[in-house]
């Protein structure tokens, strides 16, 4: 799946303007049909404590598997999923699936990890039948709620500010765990999120690239730790990729931790080879 990406990429790269154009109508036509065709699957990301030993939750990625195209990566489709109103079909498809699989998950290896789930401003536009899909999915599969995490984009809050905060007070009214994803590049203020009353910040993996060389980006993320964690606020640190990065992260012991330094996004059955490899360096 992940070479079909790259090869993706550079297929995107060499196409004309025009032929780009003809590339996303077709793709919006086939999306279309996407779900109902059953093409679509979800990849999982550990999420790290802040010890980085042991997985906490995964979060939900979905894919797309192209009869032509091969497999093409959300950020790709996910704007034309919006545009097209095929986000709501796509993202209830995304629920069910991911608790689902979860609640195996947690059944079968006794386990209570947590599961995340993106979801974006345009499916607040049919946001009883959402609601309608979690608690369904919750129900049917004997999944606690507070196993459940919702990420909305920091840059959301900032366009639909209202609506996402009558929608979180919604989510936790259920007792469901509320991520503010990406944060750091949306340009909201800190007292709107404070306002907000998210459990989780998810601090956008731009804001550790620089990091530790650049010292004021150094000092920002240091802050921004002290006052979430004085705020109650969890933080997750996303994009960690090299051991470095990691050694900083972890000495502020303030953060759970998410990256390709661990691992990216698998199928859930290779998540049991990474629980294995876990275990065995902690003997
Ligand atoms: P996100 O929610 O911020 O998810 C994390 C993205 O960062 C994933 O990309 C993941 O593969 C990537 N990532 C994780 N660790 C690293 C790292 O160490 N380095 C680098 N370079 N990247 C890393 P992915 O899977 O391509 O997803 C992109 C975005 O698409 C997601 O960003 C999310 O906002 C959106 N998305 C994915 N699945 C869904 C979905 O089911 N519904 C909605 N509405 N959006 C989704
Ligand atoms: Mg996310
Ligand atoms: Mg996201
Ligand atoms: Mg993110």
């Amino acid at each position: 799946a992940k070479q079909t990406g790259k090869n993706n990429y550079i297929f995107y790269q060499e196409m004309t303007g025009k032929q780009l154009y003809k590339y996303y109508l077709t793709l919006k036509n086939d999306l279309m049909s996407a779900v109902s065709l059953d093409q679509l699957y979800l990849e999982y990301q550990p999420i790290m404590d802040s010890s980085g030993n042991h997985i906490q939750g995964i979060e939900a990625l979905v894919r797309w598997n192209h009869p032509e195209h091969g497999v093409i990566m959300p950020l790709h489709f996910i704007p034309l999923a919006e545009e097209i109103g095929v986000i709501r079909e796509l993202g209830e498809w995304v629920i069910r699936k991911a608790i689902k699989d979860a609640g195996e998950w947690n059944r079968r290896y006794n386990e209570a990890l947590k599961v995340a789930v993106n979801v974006s401003k345009f499916q607040l536009k049919s946001k009883n039948e959402l609601f309608t899909v979690i608690d369904s999915s919750l129900k049917e599969n004997g999944f606690p709620a507070e196993l459940l995490q919702i990420e909305i984009t920091e840059s959301d809050t900032v366009t639909e500010y209202e609506e996402i905060a009558i929608f979180i007070k919604e989510l936790k009214a259920r007792g469901i765990c509320v991520a503010l994803d990406d944060f750091g590049v949306g340009a909201s203020s800190l007292f709107n999120l404070v306002k907000l009353n998210v459990d989780i910040v998810k601090i956008d993996r731009s804001f550790l690239q620089k990091v530790p060389e650049n010292e004021k980006d150094t000092i920002l993320l240091k802050g921004i730790y002290g006052i979430l964690h004085d705020l109650g606020i969890e933080v997750v640190t996303e994009g960690i990729e090299t051991i470095h990065q990691l050694e900083f992260v972890t000495a502020k012991n303030l953060s759970s931790l998410q990256g390709y330094y661990f691992s990216e996004p698998i199928p859930l059955n290779k998540l049991i080879e990474l629980k294995d490899i876990l275990h065995e360096s902690s003997l």
